[in-house]
């Protein structure tokens, strides 16, 4: 193989339930607005044709969480909780919503950590989010439980929260898109890999976390993870 002129990093890995082998990440899609009263709190609309995405780095993943840097650069982190969707194999092409599915490797559940004060004057400039959501640390994630696991993971409810509060809360059926919808519209855009995740987008109630504070989160019934903000 060819040397490389300093060692490559390592490819960032999230644990996997029932195996030790390890799920390498590729790459970070994010979902935004999929859920209305998220939307509507944050003075957005939902446009039903037209999902929002934007990425993140895929070494912003903090694997299992625990402890999770406070970053620089804001005034204003906030939490989004989020299901959490891995891709298990490489998409040929466009990917009709009939055949999405069947990309699913497992599905986890994390935060989409958010410099709310960065995305807010990113918004009224126009300007892009790169830096209000793709930054170190912004990824914590839960183990991934593989499909033939999960069941039926819609039925159930996605939670989180902070310092033994409830913060948010919603049903999966809550998503105004749905998977399949979602790996169609990205495999327009992009050609999925197996070690892509996705992430869903929140419910209502995001907030703001500060130094100190413990976070835990969990699809009922799946999976649950927690740390926190260093
Ligand atoms: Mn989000």
């Amino acid at each position: 193989m060819t040397p490389t002129v300093f060692p490559a990093p390592a490819v960032p890995c999230l644990p996997v339930r029932g195996t030790d082998a390890l799920f390498p990440v590729h790459r970070i899609y994010c979902v935004g607005r999929n859920f209305a009263e998220h939307a509507k709190e944050m003075g957005a609309t939902v446009d039903r044709g037209n999902p929002v995405f934007f990425m993140k780095p895929a070494d912003a993943i903090v694997p299992g969480g625990g402890r999770v840097p406070y970053p620089g650069g804001t005034r204003d982190l906030h939490h989004e909780v989020e299901l959490v969707v891995a891709l298990g194999h490489d998409a040929d092409g466009e990917v009709a919503v009939a055949d999405a599915m069947a990309l699913v490797f497992g599905y986890g559940v994390g935060l989409d950590l958010t410099r709310r004060d960065l995305q807010a004057a990113a918004k009224a400039k126009g300007l892009p989010w790169d830096t209000a959501k793709g930054f170190d640390h912004s990824a914590p994630a839960s183990e991934l439980v593989p499909v033939a696991d999960a069941g039926d993971v819609f039925a159930r409810r996605l939670w989180l929260e902070v310092n033994g509060q409830l913060r948010q809360q919603s049903g999966l059926d809550d998503m105004v898109f749905s998977v399949a919808d979602v790996i169609h519209e990205l495999s327009k855009l992009y050609a999925l890999k197996a070690g892509d995740l996705v992430f869903m987008g929140t419910p209502a109630g995001v907030a703001a976390l500060v130094p100190g504070d413990r976070f835990r989160a969990g699809v009922d019934a799946l999976v649950e993870f927690g740390g926190h903000i260093a």
